[in-house]
């Protein structure tokens, strides 16, 4: 199986979605889109900003896995499921899951555009250039105006090209091309839905409008029954 997920799995750890977040932190004084402090642009052009910008609004380092994804990833230790999130939190690397595809990066992996070097999140959080060189550091994160690393994303398709169950949890599945994931399915797999708000999906078979700590909280990770 493989769960395809979102901001919503990583709400229950204190990490808000941050396209609800950074619209409380936009009414400064260089008031522009958020989409422009989370965009190559910026980083390029303006990278104090961006710096800024996204220790102020994305980190939350102290955060911790929930349910959710502890028992997801108990289900990619068991070889039993595989994850592609479009969360970039390391949640579920904290949780341990095997076969994760981190569809938009991870913010905790942090490296130098000077020389390559990779350091970690308390060397970024205390400045963001590398001492040794002055380069700029940035995390691995996809930005607004880059593209989805073709790896990953060959990696995310084989995942749902295989699958022979889909669970869409925690994410509305409008932000592309992470919903065009979807048309990679086999056409008789089955696609279940457990999300807080209702989706209007094509081929969804099961939709559970339900908090998903509650569901993922009673499942059991037991042996494969065939
Ligand atoms: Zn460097």
């Amino acid at each position: 199986m493989v769960f395809l997920t979102g901001a919503g799995v990583s709400t229950p750890s204190g990490i808000p979605d941050y396209r609800s977040k950074t619209g409380l932190y936009t009414t400064g004084q260089t008031k522009r889109p958020t989409e422009y402090y989370l965009s190559h642009d910026c980083l390029v052009n303006e990278p104090a900003v961006f710096y800024q910008f996204v220790m102020k609004n994305l980190y939350y380092p102290a955060a911790q896995p929930n349910v959710i994804q502890t028992k997801q990833a108990a289900f990619t230790q068991a070889d039993r499921a595989a994850i592609v999130t479009q969360n970039i939190d390391n949640l579920y690397e904290q949780a341990g899951a095997r076969h994760l595809h981190e569809f938009h990066g991870n913010l905790y992996r942090i490296y130098c555009q000077k020389c390559g070097a990779v350091v970690d999140y308390s060397t970024y959080a205390h400045s963001m250039y590398h001492e040794p060189d002055g380069g700029i550091l940035r995390p691995d994160v996809v930005l607004y105006g880059e593209g989805i690393d073709p790896a990953v994303a060959q990696a995310s398709v084989n995942a749902v090209h295989t699958a022979d169950l889909i669970l869409i949890v925690g994410t509305s599945m409008r932000v592309y091309p992470f919903a065009g994931l979807l048309d990679y399915r086999q056409p008789h797999v089955p696609v279940v839905v457990i999300n807080q708000e209702r989706l209007e999906l094509p081929g969804v078979t099961a939709q559970y409008e339900l908090d998903a700590t509650e569901v993922f909280d009673r499942l059991q990770v037991g042996a494969s029954h065939d």
